[in-house]
């Protein structure tokens, strides 16, 4: 393998035979063709016929595939068959949800992979990292991930973080000039870059050398272990509790067995009943029900514009009680304009300026020059604030370009929101100047002079109150605000930090950026969920508060406090203050870390939003860290567990009422699978102890479970969001899934079709037909837990959810219907499910008492949410009362 760090740029340039304009779209095309896509190897994927292994061993297939054994062993060869046949479907089935949810995972990530910028035939353009190629240009900025190998070309003060190859947490520095050395250890490479190393600082122009599994990556990691999901603690909990539930069910079931052998029922006779009641219990389908709408739900988040990274996030969403987001673009739209310029103490509208004027032009090509974007043809490339100067300067017929050009940029200190300044020197009419931006906070501190109409002047205490009081006049209207300073040096030099001081004072430039149309009501969404909405920004204080007032975050009693405020509180009195604190300003990254884990202490659920290169720590201690898709860092990207593809707060209360659903939605599937099983342990039980035959076969239950757990039980998980969901507080993140309501729930309702079974059964009984009174309990409960799934589909009734807002539920319950009704007349299927035909009388009172036990918990589910609307209309009198009073 070449070594390119001792090669020169040159050399290197030309072995790839590319200049900095980079490749042509049609070489780069032929080079993957021959050299593939810059990806790693990933470990064989499981196979299929592996997947449908392990479905068998699951503890409760295993103890259906017992209960198989013991029906051969009773003779019943039939039944035995159709357990077998039953296992092997639900095992295709769970193989094909495993394969689909796997797949809905990988598309996932493939919509969080990260991307490139690169030069193309003369242009900078973004590409998916996987098309990058040996010979690309790159070009590197601080907050994005090194995609590949490479040699560096041009550099501008370029820091980077290597500790995934090199273990070295600390940034280093990276220099283009040739290593005169034969071998050097990769650490010391410092003219080069390595795949999966960030960006922390500067910028850097770069030689691609070596992609996908030829990077030092590659090499070291030969074959990429699949990067397994880890379960979440919800499906830990889930299959916990399965476990449980199997012993649970195997000591009724040899309690049962003891029972019938006790009272002399033959031993074989025993055993069925034993068989029936595990068969009747087992709820096959629990965990995967959990996998299943885990998947179909992020699925839909992701066409809302949230992509999740980690599964886990999804139900942590649901319990999210804080949600700490950035102002600018989250909040506010990000499309700056610029309204005011303040120079020569004089604030002039940005439509009246007088371009003439030395210092006003001064200002205006400033702007341009301490700037790294460009808006060509209404084609905006950068930082929306520096957009704004450059559509400012081209108002009066400045070209950006031509000014670049004519004042070029010899070094430059990039900007970084710690320090919350840029600086760029320039050759400025044979003059070497620093142009430095920033806020203004940080640069008045370094300003002795300033420049007048009359010359540069001594920076008085009189100019200082002037300019302050302009910036916290502008700032109220909630203008963002950004202040300009300059420095004459003897010579032209490397820009190190200590230069950006002692200034000569130029301007201040005003800049709206108006909130996001859809954040108000994103806010006021939150507040009625019990979640508090907390805007922490690096701008300035007044701007801050004036637009959280104006979108409702920042309320009466509630407090703004600055980043210097908060590194002189204690921890105490944080504590203390916290829940008034709704807007934190001017803070530093660390300061988010802070406040993160000040509310985790009060045992609260945060999420925090980040897009710098900074903010990975902070979305790494969130609960939920939350990454910008257009304008965040790959930094930030790979640090978040959730993704906007389109950077708008509203999407994350979007997601919180999204998360909450599918908590609910995984909730309300497993009461529907435990109850249905519930009513069927029941009726077993029940007879057991009556001395009454076996009122199922087990081919009876299994055709229930196979027919109840599958279609029914995903319609209900495919539960459409509801923004009634908002109406709760969060969830408690420790609350087990079996509260003390949701048993309450699945006993009674169990019990009320369980009732109507043996109803069913008893009357079957009175013909004197043992297999008429079976076929008319297996029929009717089966009938009814197919019903049952519209009971499930939410707390209300279906009459508040709508009869009709959920097509799956029908599609299931009318398909469930017809194949109970095949089972029931077609011959074939009578014999081989064993059912004995029914009149039409017999027929007719199936379907009544399946029907009744939806009938009585949508009556008592209508007459419940009429209570409760009536409760939550005299509490918002109430509170409108309160408000008035207070008014
Ligand atoms: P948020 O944290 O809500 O996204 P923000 O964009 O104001 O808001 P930062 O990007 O950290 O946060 O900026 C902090 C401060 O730094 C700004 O208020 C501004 O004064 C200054 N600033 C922002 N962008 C630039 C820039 N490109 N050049 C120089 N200074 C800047």
């Amino acid at each position: 393998m070449k070594k390119y760090f001792c090669k020169t740029t040159e050399e290197s340039l030309k072995d790839f035979d590319v200049t900095l304009n980079g490749l042509t779209s049609a070489k780069a095309t032929e080079i993957i063709t021959s050299v593939g896509e810059n990806i790693l190897n990933e470990k064989k994927k499981k196979s299929m016929f592996s997947i449908f292994i392990e479905q068998f061993k699951d503890l409760l297939v295993i103890i259906l595939i017992v209960a198989a054994i013991i029906s051969a062993m009773t003779g019943n060869i039939e039944s035995t068959i159709v357990i077998i046949a039953v296992i092997t479907l639900n095992a295709i089935l769970g193989t094909v949800q495993y394969v689909k949810a796997k797949q809905s995972l990988a598309s996932l990530k493939a919509l969080s992979a990260p991307n490139a910028k690169v030069i193309r035939n003369g242009v900078k353009i973004e590409i998916a990292s996987k098309d990058v190629v040996p010979g690309d240009i790159l070009s590197l900025e601080a907050g994005d991930l090194v995609v590949a190998d490479g040699r560096i070309l041009e550099n501008f003060s370029l820091k980077v973080n290597e500790s995934s190859l090199t273990g070295e947490s600390e940034s280093v520095d990276k220099f283009p000039d040739v290593i005169k050395a034969n071998e050097v250890a990769l650490g010391d490479q410092i003219n080069m870059v390595f795949s999966s190393s960030l960006v922390t600082y500067g910028r850097a122009t770069v030689l691609v050398t070596n992609t996908g599994m030829h990077t030092e990556l590659g090499k070291i990691a030969t074959l990429m272990e699949e990067t397994e999901e880890k379960t979440t603690p919800l499906q830990v909990s889930i299959d916990d509790f399965s476990k449980k539930l199997a012993i649970g069910i195997l000591g009724i079931c040899v309690i049962v067995f003891g029972l019938s052998m006790y009272r002399g029922t033959p031993l074989l006779d025993s055993l069925m009943f034993a068989v029936a009641l595990a068969v009747a219990a087992i709820p096959e389908a629990l965990s995967s029900i959990v996998t299943i709408v885990l998947a179909i739900g992020t699925q839909s988040m992701a066409k809302e514009h949230a992509i999740i990274k980690k599964l886990k996030a999804v139900e942590g969403l649901g319990c999210v009680s804080i949600i700490c987001s950035d102002k600018t673009g989250t909040l506010t739209q990000n499309k700056m304009t610029v309204q005011k310029i303040f120079v020569d103490n004089k604030l002039i509208d940005s439509n009246n300026i007088d371009s003439k004027n030395v210092d006003s032009n001064f200002l205006l090509n400033s702007s341009v020059l301490c700037n790294d974007s460009t808006s060509i043809d209404g084609a905006e490339i950068g930082d929306p604030t520096e957009v704004a100067f450059v559509n400012l300067v081209h108002k009066y017929s400045i070209n950006e370009i031509e000014c670049r050009n004519t004042y070029p940029r010899l070094s430059e200190l990039p900007f970084d929101s710690d320090r919350k300044l840029m600086s760029t020197l320039h050759v400025i009419d044979g003059n070497h100047i620093i142009v430095t931006k920033g806020a203004l906070d940080v640069l008045m501190n370094r300003v002795t002079s300033i420049k007048t109409s009359d010359g540069v002047v001594t920076f008085t205490e009189s100019d200082k109150t002037n300019i302050n009081k302009t910036n916290r006049d502008l700032s109220s209207q909630g203008l963002r605000v950004l202040a300009f300073a300059y420095k004459e040096l003897d010579e032209a030099k490397d820009l190190t930090l200590e230069d950006e001081d002692d200034y000569t004072f130029l301007g201040l430039i005003s800049m709206i950026d108006p909130p996001r149309e859809e954040s108000k009501e994103a806010v006021a969404d939150c507040i009625k969920a019990s979640i508090k909405p907390i805007m922490i920004t690096g701008d300035h204080k007044i701007t801050a508060s004036a637009i959280a007032k104006e979108i409702g975050i920042l309320r009466e009693g509630d407090l703004a406090v600055e980043g210097l405020e908060l590194d002189k509180m204690s921890a105490d009195e944080l504590n203390y203050k916290l829940q008034h604190i709704s807007v934190y300003a001017r803070v530093s990254p660390e300061h988010k870390i802070r406040i993160v884990k000040a509310w985790q202490d009060k045992g609260k659920i945060v999420a925090m939003t980040g897009d710098g290169v900074n903010d990975a720590p902070a979305l790494k201690q969130a609960d939920i860290g939350i990454a910008m898709g257009i304008t965040g860092t790959e930094v930030s990207k790979d640090a978040a567990s959730m993704i906007l593809t389109d950077d708008n707060f509203a999407t994350i209360v979007k997601s919180v009422t999204n998360g909450r659903n599918i908590y609910a939605n995984i909730k309300n599937s497993i009461k529907f699978l435990l109850s249905g099983n519930m009513s069927g342990i029941l009726a077993v039980l029940y007879s057991s102890l009556l001395a009454l035959p076996v009122p199922f076969a087990a081919v009876h239950l299994l055709f229930i479970n196979l027919l109840t757990d599958s279609l029914p039980a995903i319609a209900i998980g495919m539960e459409k969001s509801k923004k009634d969901v908002l109406r709760d507080k969060p969830r408690d993140a420790s609350e087990s899934i079996l509260t003390k309501d949701f048993i309450k729930d699945v006993s009674i309702q169990g019990l009320i079709i369980g009732i109507f079974t043996m109803i069913s059964y008893h009357i079957g009984l009175a013909t004197g037909n043992h297999g008429i009174a079976m076929t008319m309990a297996f029929s009717t409960l089966c009938l009814a837990r197919l019903f049952h799934g519209f009971n499930c589909r939410g707390k209300r009734s279906i009459f508040s959810l709508g009869v009709f807002s959920n097509k799956f539920s029908w599609m299931a319950f009318i398909a469930g219907v017809i194949l109970v009704n095949a089972v029931l007349l077609i011959p074939v299927l009578q014999k081989l499910f064993e059912i004995t035909p029914l009149s039409t009388n017999q027929l007719l009172q199936i379907h009544l008492f399946a029907f009744i036990p939806t009938l009585i918990i949508q009556i008592f589910k209508v007459i419940r949410d009429a209570i409760e609307d009536k409760n939550e209309k005299s509490q918002e009198k109430n509170d409108d009362k309160e408000k008035n009073k207070a008014a």
